[in-house]
């Protein structure tokens, strides 16, 4: 396992907010070449024996994963852990607490969305979700589509359920000292998710980056779906900076909504420390 492996450690399943189900996603991996898989679904590790099985089955090497929801100075961070035991006591009731109030927020989401003259959108998201506990941004998109009130997820987002738009509920996620100690405490790996899309000036980018160091967080997703060629390049170079280990995750949530599918990202330039190799006792 080195820089050139074909590692895909981020994406999500029908138990959070994707649409295949762990044993599609294995397969899918594996038909794109993918070498080192992890199944990351926001705030759960639901899936996580599925996809191991699935994962064994095809002779795939498998690290398991969770992706949780930090807030952090004011803007909701991801935090993507790696190589966790998912039957971690003080992990499993860290992520529960994060999925808290996933509920509450979504039915305030809906009575705002109603007031704009869009009914029912609690109602109509329920249909896409399949994780009771995990009802997501994600699910409110799917149905608004269905309904016309936008042409594509993107496009919902833009429009209604996005930071400062009119169907979007601030929420108070996990505390990043904490994210990263559950995901640590448990034999895992902390990486920063997509630092790219979080749009932070220098200055809150460089407290994120300290802080998470400082708490014990070892890797940053350099190869992400949501990066481009001067993304690579940045997070690439603050692994050296910040002495971090790079990941590579595609972010891939569905064969209709994903630009970047499974194992098709570029491989981790040369000059970096794959996150993999802090991981080789914890791949199955
Ligand atoms: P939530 O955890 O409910 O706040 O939902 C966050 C999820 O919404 C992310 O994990 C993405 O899957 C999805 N998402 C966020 N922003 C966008 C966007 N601009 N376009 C499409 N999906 C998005
Ligand atoms: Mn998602
Ligand atoms: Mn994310
Ligand atoms: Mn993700």
């Amino acid at each position: 396992m080195n820089t050139l492996t074909n590692a895909d450690l981020h994406c999500h399943s029908v138990v959070s907010d994707g649409t295949l189900t762990p044993e599609a996603l294995a397969q899918r991996a594996k038909a794109n070449g993918v070498e080192l898989w992890a199944l990351t679904d926001h705030d759960e590790l639901g899936g996580q024996d599925r996809a191991m099985a699935a994962a064994r089955e095809l002779g795939l090497s498998y690290l398991t994963g969770t992706e949780i929801s930090v807030s952090f100075a004011g803007i909701t961070v991801h935090i993507v852990g790696l190589g966790m035991d998912h039957r971690n006591e003080a992990l499993l009731t860290g992520l529960r607490a994060t999925r808290g109030g996933r509920e509450e927020r979504a039915r305030e989401m809906s009575d705002d969305l109603a007031r704009l003259g869009l009914p029912g959108v609690y109602e109509g998201a329920l249909k896409y979700v399949g994780n009771p506990e995990l009802i997501s941004r994600s699910h409110f998109a799917r149905y608004l589509v269905e309904i016309g009130a936008a042409k594509d997820t993107n496009e919902v987002f833009r429009k209604y359920i996005t930071e400062g738009k009119p169907g979007f509920v601030p929420h108070r996620w996990a505390a990043l000292g904490d994210a990263v100690r559950w995901i640590t405490g448990a034999g895992g790996v902390a990486v920063i998710a997509h630092p790219g899309r979080y749009k932070l000036t220098p200055t809150e980018e460089f407290a994120l980056f300290t802080e998470f160091k400082a708490h014990g967080g070892r890797g940053v997703e350099v190869m992400t779906g949501a990066h481009g060629q001067a993304d690579y390049v940045k997070y690439a170079g603050y692994c050296q900076e910040f002495g971090l280990a790079a990941s590579r995750g595609s972010d891939f949530h569905s064969p209709e909504e994903s630009h970047t599918d499974l194992g098709l990202l570029p491989d981790l330039p040369g000059s970096v420390t794959p996150v993999w190799e802090l991981l080789e006792s914890r791949i199955q």
